[in-house]
């Protein structure tokens, strides 16, 4: 019988799987410890449980992992890792610490279907990441690192809510007190509009933070930046965020890229506001991180000035968002890109 990755199992999966095979219920607390808590990568050093018991686990799973290819410090402190996986593709991730919080930024797919014509993820798209590859990132990096993780954001490659359920899965278990233990609103899910899923994620009862990766405000510019645009389009996707925010009762963040000639004017920053102003929503600048193969540009500082000082006038509660880790190519996908070549 072919051995199964055991975290891939939820908690109640997890419970059930063992009691099948005959094992104490508490067994499943234990083992989530060690996987989460501990950051275990084999059955081996679970100590407190008998070895017996250990030889029969072993008959059945294993304890996924992921292998570090590279890691890149920024002198801002921001640090990127390359993993390959089992069947050698490779995913990013990146750890971001700040004053009293250390951000991470996972994967949720290796490559992405979406196409985004400023992103390096969205030039191909292989498979989605299982639970375990996508927790993997987290237990990896405490381990590396030695710094506890406290925020979480589905930021780096691939659409999350096109992998919805092996997301969902890793968010109960990042969320869970026997997991993780991070509190669903230092989770965030970034989004370019997959409005089915959207409208899933609306009835989770989870109090996630949804981000969407917003980029243009008339239908025209948001399909020749984003393709996802031409089947999920604004008109749609507006109100069903609308309904996201009243269900969940969360603001939304609307993510913008600011991108030389294309997006930066002050009338562009005028319709944002507007549409912002429709939906308990805030929006966060993020200037373009310049990359090789890509035509775009990031704006002079006096345009990014101009652009958030405009939504500032009409009343739009703004954040830019600090460039970090432009030493280390920390924008989403251009490591692995830079990998394989
Ligand atoms: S921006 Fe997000 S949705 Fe678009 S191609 Fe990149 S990873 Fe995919």
């Amino acid at each position: 019988m072919e051995k199964q990755d055991i975290k891939n199992l939820s908690f109640t999966e997890l419970k059930m799987d063992l009691s099948t095979l005959g094992f104490a219920p508490y067994l499943a607390t234990q083992i989530f410890s060690w996987l989460y808590k501990k950051g275990a990568n084999s059955f081996e050093v679970m100590s407190d449980i008998s070895r017996k018991n250990i030889s029969r686990l072993e008959e059945k799973f294993y304890v996924g992992g992921l292998s570090l290819v590279k890691r890149l410090k920024s002198k801002d402190g921001t640090e990127k890792f390359l993993f390959e996986l089992a069947d050698r593709e490779t995913i990013e991730a990146v750890f971001i610490p700040a004053k009293g919080r250390n951000t991470l930024c996972l994967s949720s797919q290796a490559g992405c279907k979406f196409k985004c014509s400023f992103c390096a993820s969205g030039k191909n798209f292989v498979r989605n990441l299982t639970v375990s590859e996508i927790t993997s990132q987290l237990s990896e990096i405490t381990n590396i690192t030695g710094k506890a993780v406290t925020n979480v954001v589905f930021m780096g490659i691939g659409e999350p809510l096109d992998n919805y359920d092996n997301v969902l899965k890793a968010i109960r278990i990042l969320n869970s007190s026997g997991g993780f233990n991070i509190g669903a609103r230092r989770i965030t899910i970034s989004s370019c509009g997959i409005i089915p899923q959207i409208e899933r994620l609306s009835d989770e009862g989870l109090q996630v933070e949804l981000s969407i990766s917003l980029h243009a405000v008339d239908n025209e510019l948001r399909c020749r930046l984003m393709p996802v645009n031409k089947k999920y389009p604004l008109d749609k996707l507006i109100p069903s965020l609308a309904r996201y925010i009243e269900k969940t009762d969360r603001q939304i963040t609307f993510e913008y890229v600011l991108i030389k000639g294309v997006n930066d004017g002050l009338n562009d920053a005028d319709k944002l506001s507007k549409l912002s102003s429709t939906l308990n929503s805030k929006v966060n600048l993020i200037v373009f991180n310049a990359q090789d193969n890509f035509s775009c540009q990031p704006p002079d500082k006096e345009t990014v000035s101009a652009f958030k000082g405009r939504l500032i006038k009409n009343g739009t509660f703004v954040t830019l968002r600090q460039a970090r880790g432009e030493d280390i190519s920390a924008a989403c996908g251009q490591l692995r890109t830079a990998h394989s070549g």
